[in-house]
């Protein structure tokens, strides 16, 4: 089947057309500046396109997608739409798109100010464009709704999770899903029998604890600002540090909320940039603020891993995936360096090849647990699980 995979952002449309039989993307593209300048970027199976139009709205820049996988020849193929979602809420596994589900995305804002308008407004336009085909909305956080309360609870007062819904609800899930079961079906085993930690490392990064296929513990909480420290947010802080600001500084909550958001992370600890690359390559030329950033992400990264791997009962492998993780050599090595007391041992050359030659293992072959690098793919993912649900509701 041909899935059309939507992503909508606040002035974005990320798209792909996902053969699941192939597991190919025929095309893929970005149109971006939605109320700005609309440009569209995007390859197909007939050719690319690079262009800026009129684009005042997201119905504009879905109807450029179409008018490009119509040039593509693709448009008629495609059977269903997925959407990703980047905060599910309530929902504890991917929902067919209604008014229902888009009415409680619109009602939950707050809880991802940058993502949820969007993804409602992508639904609605969606839907508008392909009245026909099933659309299924895939959530980022569905796959940690598995997490026990212990877990998943905060120790503030009881009654802000009763009445606010106050809680960690993780995120990138289709990622840590999507890398748990590929790690299984690498290693030939049943899910049912593999504890795994799967770190998920880009510009955003989480890591969860996935027992029997199912995630029992995660960094990233009621936003994706917890846990790592990531690009250019701060990850996990003392809330106090924020008092403090507000009142040493006078910073107000917007002013705060750019700093751990925009200010902080690998940018703010180097004053250099928020991408690892940069990191890696300036560190390792001496750049004091690129190696400071390099230590600190590297020593959070594996003391967050040490802190949820309680939350197994023993540890089959570490799995690296995301830019970050199936990229850089230099952050895996430091983060098992740091992850030493677990009994990795780091094959370097299978590391510096990313494991691509050697079945995706990175570590030598008496390392128990094993250490691997296994890419992600959201979107096939996305796409398969819309497969399945256009295919359920046709039986
Ligand atoms: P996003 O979270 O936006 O999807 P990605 O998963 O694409 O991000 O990851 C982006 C990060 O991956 C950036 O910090 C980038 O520097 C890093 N990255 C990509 N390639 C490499 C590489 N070869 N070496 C080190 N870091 C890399």
């Amino acid at each position: 089947m041909r899935v059309l995979v939507l992503n909508c952002g606040s002035s974005s449309v990320k798209f792909a057309v996902i053969d699941t039989v192939t597991k190919e993307a025929l095309s893929s593209g970005l149109v971006e500046n939605i109320g700005v300048d609309g440009h569209i970027k995007a390859k197909g199976p007939v050719g690319k396109i690079d262009v800026h139009f009129n684009c005042p709205t997201h119905a504009e820049a879905v109807a450029e997608m179409q008018k490009f996988l119509l040039e593509q020849k693709l448009i008629d193929s495609i059977e269903a739409v997925g959407h990703r979602v980047v905060h599910g809420g309530k929902y504890i596994k991917a929902a067919p798109v209604t008014k229902e589900v888009i009415d409680y995305l619109r009602s939950i804002i707050l809880f991802a100010p940058l993502h949820e308008g969007a993804h409602a407004t992508g639904m609605e336009v969606a839907k508008k464009f392909f009245p026909t085909l099933p659309q299924l909305a895939v959530f980022d956080t569905a796959f940690h709704q598995t997490m026990p309360r212990k877990a998943f609870l905060y120790g503030i007062p009881y009654k802000y999770y009763q009445e606010l819904q106050i809680r960690r609800y993780g995120f990138h899930g289709t990622s840590h899903r999507f890398v748990s079961a590929e790690t299984a079906r690498i290693l030939g085993k049943n899910p049912e029998d593999l504890n795994l930690i799967t770190a998920h490392l880009g510009n955003g990064s989480s890591c969860s604890a996935i027992k029997a296929g199912k995630c029992v513990d995660t960094t990233m909480g009621f936003t994706p600002l917890d846990g790592l420290v990531m690009g250019t947010r701060s990850g996990s802080l003392d809330p106090a540090i924020l008092f403090f600001l507000n009142k040493k500084l006078g910073f107000d909550i917007d002013r705060l909320d750019r700093l751990v958001n925009k200010e902080s992370g690998l940018l703010g600890l180097s004053g250099l940039s928020n991408d690892m690359r940069t990191i890696t390559q300036k560190a390792a030329e001496g750049h004091e603020g690129a190696q400071i950033a390099l230590e600190v992400f590297c020593y959070k990264l594996a003391r967050e891993i040490g802190g949820i791997t309680m939350a197994l009962p023993s540890l089959d492998a570490l799995v690296f995936t995301g830019g970050i993780g199936e990229n850089s050599a230099v952050v895996r090595e430091k983060a098992l360096e740091n992850l030493a007391i677990f009994g990795f041992k780091i094959d370097k050359q299978r590391n510096l090849e990313s494991g691509k030659n050697s079945g995706h293992i990175i570590s030598t072959g008496g390392s128990r647990p094993l250490a691997m690098v296994v890419p992600t793919n959201e979107e096939l993912l996305i796409a398969l699980d819309t497969e399945e649900y256009a295919k359920s509701i046709k039986k």
